[in-house]
C-alpha cells in the first residue's frame, strides 16, 4: 500500500522560491570582481535567477542542455546556477584551476552550450575558444561599464543580458530526478570523469548539510562560503545557506588571507569552510597583525588531510570550534564531519583535540563502511584499515557519457581512500590508495607522517611519497618547504618525529625544496612528486 501524501518533486528552485518568502530581506554579500563590495538579498537574486532563466529561454537553451560556469563565489553566479536549474537545463561548474588541456577535454565532453565567465578568466578561455567550438555565446558576469573588448564569440555582458528581459517566468516542471548540475573530477589520473548531479540529489544533500552536526546553519548564521562552487557545490553551502535563510559571504577572488579576514570581520561572520591551505593563509595573517577573531563561531575544513597543528590553534589561540570534514566530488560532496557528540563531551580536552583530527563520523543519508582486497566487511575498531566504501541518495552511480560500472553488486561506491573506522563512528583517512605506502607487506599512512611533521617548529608544508626499497618493496620519502629564515635540516626533523610516530614509519629520507605541486582543489600531487623522485634511490 502506498501512502497518500504528495507527490512533491525535491527541485532545487524550490529552494530559492522558500529563501525569497520567508528570508527575502536576508542580505548577501559579495567581494565584487570589480572591486567594490555589493550587497544584494535573496529576494533580489530570486528575481535575477527568474530572468536568467527567462533569458537563457530566448537564447533557445532547452531542458538538459549543458551550460557552463567559470566563476568565483558570488551573487551573480548564484543567479546563474539556480537561473539553469530552473530551466531544466544542467549547471555545469568549470574549474579554472585545471590544466588547458583538461578545461578543453570537459567542455568538448559535456558539450557546453553556452558559457558564463568571470572577468578574472577570460584570457584562459580566449586562448581556449578554437578547441572549444560547442560554446556558441559568452556571457561576461558583469555590466558595461566593466565590459573588456574580447574575441570570444558573441561575448554580452551579463547586465545588459539579463536587463533585456522581466522576471515574469515560470520555473519549469519536471521530475526530481533530472539532471541539474555536472561537475567533474580533478583527474588526478586518466581524464576527468563528469559527476551528474539531480536535483533531487542536490536538495537532499543541501538539507544533510544543515544537519546540526554538519554546518547546522540557522536564519542567525552569517556563513562565509570561501570553497569555490566550483569545487563540489561548495559543499553544500550553496543550497544550505538559503534553505536557512543566513547570511551567504561570498569572497569572489579574494582567497588570500587579508581579504578573508576583511570579510570575517566586516560582516560579522559566523561559519566557514575552505581547503586546509587558506586557513594557513589565514593563520600566517592573524599572527603576523596580532589580530583575533571575535566573531567567528565554526571552521569546517575539508578536501585535504587538515594538519593538527591548525586544528589545535583554531581552537585553543582563537577559540573557534574547527570541524574537520571528508567528501569527495561523487559524494556531493559531503561524506563526514568530525563534530564532537555526546559520548565524547566527557573526554579530557587532548583527547578531544586528538579526536578532531580524524575526518568525523558520516551524517544521515551517507552510509560507510570498510572492506578488505576480497570486499568483506571490516570491523569498526578504529584499528583496521580498509577500502572505504559509501552509499546514499547524494553518491554518483554511474559517470557522464561513460560506460563502466562503478558500483559494488549491492550498491558500494569504493571512494579509493583507505581509512579505519572507531566504534563510536568516527572515520579517518590512512591515504587514498594509491598514496598508501606499502613497506614489508604493512601499510604506512603518508598522511599520518605528514600531519605529524606539519607540527615540526620551522615546517611550512610537508608531503610524504613511497619509493621503491630493495628490501622492504617500498620506504616514505619526507619532502619539506621551510618555514622563511627557518634552517631545520634533516637530523632536527627526524628528531622531532622520533617517538611521534611508530619506529618503523619513519622516513628513510628527509629533502627540502621550494615548491609542492598541488592540484586544481588543493591537494598535494603525490604523483607529480612520484614523477618528479623517480631517480631517487633509497639505500638499505
Ligand atoms: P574534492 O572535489 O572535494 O576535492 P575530489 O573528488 O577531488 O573531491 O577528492 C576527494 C578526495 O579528497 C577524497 O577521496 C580524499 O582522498 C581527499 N580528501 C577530502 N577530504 C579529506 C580530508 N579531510 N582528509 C584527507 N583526505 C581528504
Amino acid at each position: 500500500m502506498l501512502g497518500l501524501m504528495q507527490d512533491y518533486p525535491l527541485l532545487t528552485h524550490t529552494i530559492l522560491d522558500h529563501a525569497a518568502l520567508n528570508h527575502g530581506e536576508r542580505e548577501q554579500v559579495t567581494r565584487s570582481i570589480e572591486g567594490p563590495i555589493r550587497r544584494t538579498t535573496l529576494a533580489d537574486i530570486r528575481t535575477r535567477a527568474l530572468k536568467v532563466a527567462k533569458a537563457l529561454e530566448h537564447e533557445g537553451v532547452r531542458l538538459g542542455d549543458r551550460i557552463a560556469t567559470m566563476a568565483w563565489n558570488t551573487d551573480r553566479h548564484v543567479e546563474t546556477w539556480f537561473g539553469i536549474m530552473g530551466t531544466g537545463a544542467i549547471c555545469h561548474t568549470l574549474n579554472p584551476r585545471l590544466f588547458a588541456d583538461q578545461i578543453a577535454y570537459i567542455v568538448n565532453h559535456a558539450e557546453d552550450d553556452i558559457m558564463f565567465v568571470d572577468l578574472t578568466f577570460i584570457p584562459i578561455v580566449e586562448a581556449l575558444q578554437d578547441r572549444i567550438a560547442t560554446v556558441r555565446k559568452y556571457i561576461v558576469l558583469t555590466d558595461s561599464d566593466h565590459m573588456p573588448a574580447t574575441s570570444l564569440p558573441n561575448a554580452v555582458a551579463y547586465e545588459d543580458w539579463i536587463g533585456a528581459v522581466d522576471d515574469d517566468f515560470e520555473w519549469k516542471s519536471f521530475d526530481e530526478n533530472t539532471a541539474a548540475a555536472l561537475c567533474y573530477t580533478s583527474g588526478t589520473t586518466g581524464n576527468p570523469k563528469g559527476v551528474l548531479y539531480s536535483h533531487r540529489s542536490n536538495v537532499l544533500h543541501g538539507l544533510m548539510g544543515n544537519q546540526p552536526d554538519v554546518f547546522g546553519l540557522t536564519s542567525e548564521d552569517v556563513i562565509l562560503a570561501i570553497v569555490p562552487m566550483f569545487h563540489a557545490n561548495a559543499w553544500a553551502l550553496t543550497y544550505a545557506a538559503p534553505m536557512a535563510g543566513a547570511k551567504f559571504v561570498m569572497p569572489g577572488a579574494g582567497m588570500d588571507g587579508k581579504s578573508i579576514y576583511e570579510l570575517l570581520e566586516s560582516e560579522k561572520v559566523s561559519h566557514t569552510a575552505a581547503v586546509p591551505t587558506v586557513w594557513l593563509g589565514l593563520l600566517q595573517y592573524l599572527e603576523e597583525n596580532d589580530k583575533g577573531l571575535p566573531y567567528l563561531k565554526k571552521i569546517v575544513v575539508g578536501g585535504a588531510a587538515c594538519p593538527p597543528m591548525m586544528i589545535r590553534k583554531f581552537e585553543l589561540d582563537y577559540g573557534v570550534e574547527m570541524i574537520h570534514a571528508w567528501g569527495m566530488t561523487e559524494m556531493s560532496p559531503i561524506g563526514t564531519t568530525g563534530k564532537l557528540k555526546h559520548a565524547t563531551m566527557s573526554l579530557d580536552r587532548e583527547a578531544q583535540l586528538k579526536l578532531k583530527e580524524k575526518q568525523g563520523r558520516s551524517p544521515y543519508l551517507v552510509e560507510m563502511k570498510i572492506v578488505d582486497d576480497e570486499g568483506n566487511d571490516l570491523p569498526r575498531d578504529g584499528e583496521t584499515f580498509g577500502h572505504l566504501m559509501v552509499r546514499g541518495p547524494a553518491v554518483a552511480k554511474a559517470y557522464f557519457k561513460l560506460d563502466q560500472e562503478i558500483l559494488t553488486k549491492d550498491g558500494w561506491f569504493d571512494t579509493s581512500d583507505i581509512a579505519t573506522i572507531d566504534p563510536m563512528g568516527y572515520m579517518q583517512i590512512t591515504d587514498r590508495d594509491k598514496d598508501v605506502i606499502k613497506s614489508g607487506g604493512e601499510w604506512i599512512s603518508s598522511i599520518e607522517i605528514e600531519n605529524e611533521a606539519m607540527g615540526c617548529p620551522g615546517v611550512a608544508e610537508a608531503a610524504v611519497i613511497g619509493l621503491p626499497h630493495p628490501k622492504w618493496g617500498e620506504r616514505p620519502l619526507l619532502i619539506i618547504i621551510r618555514d622563511a629564515g627557518s634552517d631545520i635540516d634533516k637530523d632536527g626533523v627526524m628528531a622531532y618525529l622520533d617517538g611521534k610516530i611508530a619506529k618503523w614509519w619513519m622516513p628513510d629520507e628527509v629533502v627540502f625544496v621550494d615548491e609542492i605541486p598541488h592540484t586544481a582543489t588543493g591537494k598535494i600531487q603525490k604523483m607529480e612528486l612520484r614523477k618528479q623522485f623517480k631517480d631517487f634511490k633509497l639505500g638499505d
